[in-house]
């Protein structure tokens, strides 16, 4: 099946980081396991569905359009989250920590504080029902950031927001390091949270 010239295909983005970069607060197996498996699984969905579409179309044949639209936005949404998420951590010792900048002076005219803004985002993070996400992200019409919580990759999203953190509390993302204790691995996640990647989001926000 050719391609029109031009059409890429999703592929796994490169870490930043070492596999071991995140320890202890996410293992080397634990962090390999999700990017080379979960994450590639995702990528890999996606490109699927565009073939099965691409196919479909050429072959002039019916599809159950609803299902793999689903389908699609679910490997799509996976795949542009956990990109997120790789590039919202850095490694230990260079993570974490109070803000500073723009994200700490969005942070705080929201919010109030950091320490208010971080109560917020974890108990959003611990209290996502089943598989999801806790995200910050920003509505640039009213200038407001706003928490959302994520179900599986595509529930509960408003469009157009733009995602300024992202953290990943499928079980996948920490049951080989914390098993069922996602508070821990999210308590975890504020040591290596990557406030230089939140000031580059920041800085694109009108
Ligand atoms: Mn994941």
């Amino acid at each position: 099946m050719s391609k029109a010239e031009g059409v890429k295909s999703f592929s796994l983005p490169k870490l930043q980081y070492d596999y071991n970069a995140l320890a202890p607060y996410m293992s080397e197996e634990q962090l390999k396991l999700h990017h080379d498996k979960h994450h590639q699984g995702y990528v890999n969905g996606a490109n699927a569905i565009f073939e099965k579409l691409d196919k479909a179309r050429k072959d002039n044949v019916e599809i159950d359009i609803k299902s793999t639209l689903k389908e699609l936005s679910f490997h799509i949404g996976g795949h542009i989250l956990h990109s997120t998420f790789w590039d919202c951590m850095a490694p230990t010792g260079k993570g974490g920590g109070n803000p500073s900048g723009a994200i700490a002076d969005l942070i705080n005219k929201e919010f109030g504080s950091f320490e208010r803004f971080k109560m917020e985002f974890t108990k959003a993070a611990n209290s996502v029902e089943g598989s999801g996400w806790a995200v910050l992200a920003m509505q640039e019409c009213v200038a407001r950031p706003l928490i959302m919580q994520i179900e599986k990759h595509n529930i509960n999203v408003y469009p157009g927001f733009r995602i300024i953190l992202a953290l990943d509390v499928w079980e996948h993302a920490y049951y080989m390091d914390y098993k069922n204790n996602r508070g821990k691995f999210v308590d975890g996640f504020w040591n290596v949270v990557n406030w230089d990647y939140a000031n580059k989001v920041c800085a694109m926000i009108k």
